[in-house]
């Protein structure tokens, strides 16, 4: 892949390229921007085929971050982190301490935590090396597991979006299809069970589904079957590309609000569910539960309870891209990405004025 050129076109600062074989660490750093604040997002690990895949893969999750962090209104830009390696297998003390000190010579540009393949005990490694790690142990101060809180946030997505739907934000008796058991659909869940509202749940992996099974109001289905249930709402919980030109036209619900990440496969399928008068819940938009957490634990003790209540603003947020997208007749993911957008921009005109010296 031409690099420099995807960077320019995309508005990227940084890229950094790490080896070290004596820990067995080849990793990238990308820096999308920094407007708003210091580069946060999670460490990958993943054993990608090839380095233009990697590239890809932190790249375009770099920039996500940006976004997600804009529009949720908090003090950060957007950055991510992949180390080459397969999560399994190759995982070790030295692997993170190496990757923790190449973090700490960003200065705190970058700020790293969880991500696919990572898990708690290798960011406390990282903080061996640097304090510019979050997601430590509550035990550490730090804000723990952050599924629970996002599976919060696309709850208060969803009733935004009931109510703009169906003209309120009660979920009682509607029937949610997810697609995926995991951390997050598993909160979520409880939050929607609550609520009164029906499930049907599917995962690719029998144990979620045992769980599942041993919930009151919980029906299982295949996984091929989830995209044709008759539902109210169509919540994706799994992995991302999954609402595209073969799946939106079997969707049967109203609304589409969900925990994955990239959901849309193309930029066109926002306009087809548009189209079919689907309402789109933007995937950045009610999945930040977890950064915003994150967030709190950032130059302050961290509080569950103002990351709780900054985390029920979702609700307020993803109003607001409902109303942009009605006012400016463009899909609700247009709406999302503008509002981060013109949020950055705005910070970019403040001016920057002198601090003095500070010792
Ligand atoms: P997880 O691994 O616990 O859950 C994902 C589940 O999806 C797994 O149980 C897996 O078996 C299942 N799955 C995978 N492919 C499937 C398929 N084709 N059909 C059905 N089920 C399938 O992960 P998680 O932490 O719950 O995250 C879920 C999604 O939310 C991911 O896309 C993640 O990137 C995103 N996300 C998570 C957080 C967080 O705080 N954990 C924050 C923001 C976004």
């Amino acid at each position: 892949m031409n690099v420099l050129e995807h960077m320019e076109r995309y508005g990227f600062e940084q890229l950094s390229v790490y080896t070290d074989p004596g820990a067995g660490l080849r990793a990238f750093i990308a820096i999308h921007d920094t407007t708003l604040g210091p580069a946060l997002g999670g460490c990958r690990v993943w054993a990608h085929r090839t380095e233009d895949e990697a590239l890809m893969d932190v790249l375009r999750l770099g920039r996500a971050m940006t976004y997600k962090s804009a529009a949720a209104g908090l003090p950060l830009g957007g950055g991510k982190a992949l180390i080459m390696a397969d999560p399994n297998t190759q995982k070790t003390e030295a692997l993170f301490r190496s990757f923790g000190r190449f973090v700490d010579s960003l200065g705190g540009r970058y700020i790293t935590t969880e991500d696919v393949g990572t898990t708690t005990p290798d960011l406390v490694w990282i903080s061996y090396e640097t304090r510019h790690v979050t997601g430590l142990p509550e035990a550490m101060g730090g804000s723990g597991d952050s599924s629970q809180i996002t599976g919060f946030g696309v709850f208060q997505g969803m009733r935004a979006c009931a109510q703009e739907v169906w003209n309120t934000d009660s979920l009682e008796g509607r029937t949610v299809a997810i697609q995926g058991f995991g951390k997050v659909a598993t909160f979520l869940s409880q939050h929607l069970l609550e609520a009164g509202a029906k499930l049907v749940v599917t995962d690719i992996y029998p144990e979620k589904l045992m769980a599942a099974r041993q919930l009151d109001g919980v029906k299982v289905v295949s996984p091929e079957e989830i995209y044709d249930v008759p539902c109210d709402i169509f919540s994706p919980c799994a992995l991302g590309g999954v609402l595209h030109k073969d799946t939106i036209p079997r969707l049967r619900g109203q609304i589409v609000c969900g925990g994955a990440n990239n959901q849309l496969l193309t930029e066109e399928d926002g306009e087809r569910l548009q189209r079919r008068s689907i309402l789109y819940a933007p995937d950045f938009i009610v999945n930040a539960g977890g950064v915003i957490s994150i967030s709190c634990e950032i130059g302050a003790k961290y509080s569950e309870a103002a990351a709780k209540q900054k985390t029920a603003a979702i609700f307020d947020t993803m109003q607001r891209v409902i109303a942009t997208a009605k006012r400016q007749e463009i899909t609700t993911a247009k709406a999302a990405d503008r509002l981060a957008e013109e949020r950055i921009a705005s910070v970019r005109k403040a001016k920057r004025v002198f601090l003095g010296h500070h010792s």
